[in-house]
Formats: structure tokens, sequence, C-alpha cells
């Protein structure tokens, strides 16, 4: 392998196979590199796949990929140790053409989106690890592989390597990370008759169902739990920043088995069987910790990164977007014959004037707010669960006066002053 391409893309994930199909379209040369037997086979995700992102790559992707089930209701509970407040949406137009979001496995996914790369044009090799950036003059000017004579030379190098980028490191735009900068998130597939899902979960056979639960899924933690239906199975899963399991002495497989069997959830998976088993990092420093994305014949993309939304868990649009804007960088450079950092960096324009990083903007102080501040989790879950047992219950008091009880066991809980000042806080957090 000394063989020379018009781009390297490293990692097969949402964001390489987006950057590589890109770029092949457009006629280059394009080398794709996956350290897994196949895409796929090592990438981990809740679960749910975002249509708009995915079909700027793929028009009408949903009649040929392999999806689970279109998403048509978005639950969110808020649950505390027997009882859950809920919340969310349903409605049928998201299960009709041209969608909003589907569950999807990773491992069946990525496979048939790096195919679509590899129909392209792109020259795909698994089962190769990428060790290092070969930099010559300043510049990236290739890579090593831990094949035997495994360099390969290309005019850019696209780092799509997932969370932990030991290639970015190594370059020096990443720093190690911060406890409160990740989240470590342990899931598990359950299989489950198709029938069983649907009655459960009141769906047709192509419909989905999501639920986001936060407060005693994480043990009143910064974190959230979720279920996501797939066709015969579904995907269960649990995680914090490190800082918060560091802090309150947890370990993820205790939170999955501990939510396996909250009286809330286990009715959902009763006589289902695990499938698969799996742990995964997540980004989550959002906007600040964003690294340098380019260098000198290099741009980084996806999860590599750090481009995730946690609050809304949107990662894999993310990592395709930008990955189709790293690829429109490359081809413009290559156009001018230019890799520099300066003609790269159109990139970066590209990414702050997206979705994005105006996302990742409005978002920059949450994860920090609701660390720092444990009571939304730990305190008002608790404190909704009670407010709505009281209200509902019929007991023959007036519902006047069960509204002045409540607002009265709140403020005595917390304060009048500092129930206004989390209020406040929490709303700069997420306006
Ligand atoms: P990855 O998907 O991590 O892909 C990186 C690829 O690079 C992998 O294939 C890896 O094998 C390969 N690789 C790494 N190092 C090397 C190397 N040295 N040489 C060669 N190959 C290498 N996002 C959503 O949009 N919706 C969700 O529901 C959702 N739920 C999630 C739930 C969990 C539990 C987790 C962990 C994440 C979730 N995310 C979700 C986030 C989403 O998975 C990521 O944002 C997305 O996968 C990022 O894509 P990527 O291509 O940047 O990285």
């Amino acid at each position: 392998m000394s063989e020379k391409f018009d781009v390297i893309v490293v990692g097969a994930g949402p964001a390489g196979s987006a950057c590589a199909l890109t770029c092949a379209k457009n006629g280059l040369n394009v080398l794709l590199i996956e350290r897994g037997e196949y895409p796929g086979a090592k990438n981990v995700m809740g679960g749910v796949l975002y249509r708009k992102q995915m079909e700027e790559l793929v028009p009408e992707f949903w009649k040929e990929a392999p999806l689970e089930r279109p998403v048509i209701e978005q639950r969110f509970w808020m649950m505390d140790k027997e009882s859950v407040v809920q919340f969310g949406y349903k409605g049928l137009e998201w299960g009709m053409e041209p969608y909003n979001n589907f569950t999807v496995l990773r491992a069946q996914f990525d496979q048939w989106f790096a195919k679509k790369a590899v129909e392209a044009g792109a020259l795909l090799i698994n089962e190769t690890v990428v060790t290092e950036c070969i930099v010559e003059n300043g510049k990236v000017v290739g890579i090593r592989t831990d094949r035997p004579n495994g360099e390969v030379y290309a005019d850019v190098v696209v780092l799509a390597d997932g969370v932990n980028s030991l290639l970015s490191k190594q370059l020096g735009f990443h720093k190690e990370f911060r406890p409160d900068e990740v989240a470590l998130t342990v899931m598990e597939v359950i299989n489950l008759p198709k029938e069983k899902i649907n009655d459960r979960f009141n769906l047709e056979d192509n419909q989905g169902c999501t639920i986001e639960i936060f407060g005693d899924s994480t043990k009143g933690n910064l974190g959230t739990a979720f279920v996501y239906t797939n066709k015969e199975s579904l995907n269960i899963g649990v995680g914090t920043t490190l800082s918060s399991m560091i802090k309150a002495k947890i370990k993820p497989y205790e939170l999955l088995d501990y939510l396996k069997t909250h009286p809330m959830v286990k009715p959902m998976l009763a006589g289902g069987e695990s499938a698969e088993y799996l742990a995964h990092l997540i980004p989550e420093g959002g906007y600040r910790s964003v690294p340098k994305v380019a260098g000198n014949g290099v741009i980084v993309v996806g999860d590599a990164a750090q481009l995730v939304n946690a609050i809304h868990r949107e990662g894999s649009n993310m990592a395709m977007s930008s990955g189709k804007m790293a690829a429109e960088a490359v081809v413009k450079a290559h156009k001018s014959g230019d890799f520099s950092e300066s003609s790269l960096n159109s990139y970066r324009e590209a990414l702050n004037s997206s979705f994005i990083m105006k996302d990742l903007e409005k978002y920059k102080d949450a994860a920090h707010t609701f660390e720092k501040y444990p009571q939304y989790f730990n305190e008002y879950v608790p404190m909704m669960n009670k407010a709505m047992s009281k209200f509902f219950t019929v007991d023959g008091t007036p519902k006047r006066e069960k509204q002045k009880q409540i607002m009265k066991s709140v403020t005595s809980e917390r304060g009048t002053i500092r129930v206004l000042q989390d209020i406040y806080r929490a709303w700069k957090a997420v306006k």
C-alpha cells in the first residue's frame, strides 16, 4: 500500500461514509478505511436516524436502506421510583413519506451506507487500523496502518474515527477528555416478537416509538435512559457523564440492571431475550469542546470533532452533515490545488453557519448547568410526580385548594427564592 489517493477517510461510521460518498460522487479518488470486520461491526447508537440529513446524501433512502421502524411517537418520561409523569407527541404524518426519523440497528445500517460510498467509486478496506497520520513539513500527507508496508498517501486525510479520536489527539487537535465532557452509555438489544411490541407500545407494524427517560432512570444523575422500538426488538440503554458516575460511585451496568427491573420499565421488556450488550462513549462537552477541525491536509468530522447535541440526542445527523461539508471543502480544495489549513477552513465556516454549531452554541451551558445543579433530576422530578399524583387523586379536595397545596409543598421543600432561581437558570441554559 503506497498508492496516493485524493482523499483518505478514516472510519466508516455515518461521518466517514457520508464524506467518502460525497467525495466519490464528485469524482475524487477515495480510500475509506475501517478497523472493524465490516462497517458497523463496532458501532453503537440508541438507534434514531434522522431523515433530513440522510436524504441529502441518498435521496429516498427509506426505499432501500435497512431501517427498523419510522418513529411516529416520541415520549418523554420524568420517572420517580414508582411513578412517571409523561408527555410527548404522536403523529401519523411521521409514518408516511417523507417521514421524520427512523430506528436503525447500526451493524446493518453502517454496512449499507458504506456500500453506497463504494457504489459511488470509493475503495473500502475493512479490518485495518490507522495507527497514525504521516506528517511532513507540518502537513498531513497520509496515514500509517497496522498492515505490513501500510503507508498510504493522500492530498487530504479526513478523521472520522469517532469519539475517542486518537488520531486527532496525536495531531494535538484534541486534549484528553475531562470526565464531564463524555457520557458512558450501556445498552442492550432485547428481542421481542413484533406483536408484543405493537401491543405494548400501541403501534402498527410499520410504526415506531421512542421513550427518553429522566430522573430515577439514572438515580437522579445527569443523564438519560431510552427505550426504542425496532421491528422485532427493543433497544434499551442508559448513560450519564463520567463525572456523575464518579461522584455518585455508580457503574453503568448497575444503572442498566436497575432500569430493566424498574416497575415502570419491566413490563415493556417482559418475555424478551437479550441479543446484544454494548457500551460506548458519547461526546457531550458541546460547543466549548469542539476542537480544531481543519489543519494542513487534514479535517476532523462527526464524533471525532465532538459534534453531538446531547439534549436532542442528535449525533448521527451531525456526523453525516459534517462529513458532507468536509467533502465539499475537499472538492473545493482539489479544484484550487490548495490543501492548506486556510483552504480547508471553508469546512469550519460551513459548520459555523449550519444548524450544527448554531445548536451546539444554543445549549453551550446546558450540560454544565444541569451537572452543577443536580436538583433538576433528583429533586424536581420526584416533586413533579408527587404533584401529579396529588392533583389527579379524587379525594373531595377542591381543585384550587389542591393547586395551593402543591405550590406550598414545592416552595416549602426548596424555598420560593431557590425555585425562582432554578427556573431562571434552567431557562437560561436552554433558551
Ligand atoms: P462512529 O459512529 O463512532 O464511527 C467511527 C468509525 O471509525 C467506526 O466505524 C470505527 O470502527 C472506526 N475507527 C475508529 N478508529 C479507527 C482507526 N484508527 N482506524 C480505522 N477505523 C477506525 N445519535 C443519534 O443521532 N441518534 C441516537 O439515537 C443516538 N443514540 C446513541 C446512543 C448511544 C448509546 C451512543 C453511544 C451514541 C448515540 N448517538 C446517537 C450518537 C451517534 O452514535 C454518534 O454521534 C455517531 O455514531 C457518530 O458517527 P461517527 O461516524 O462520527 O463516529
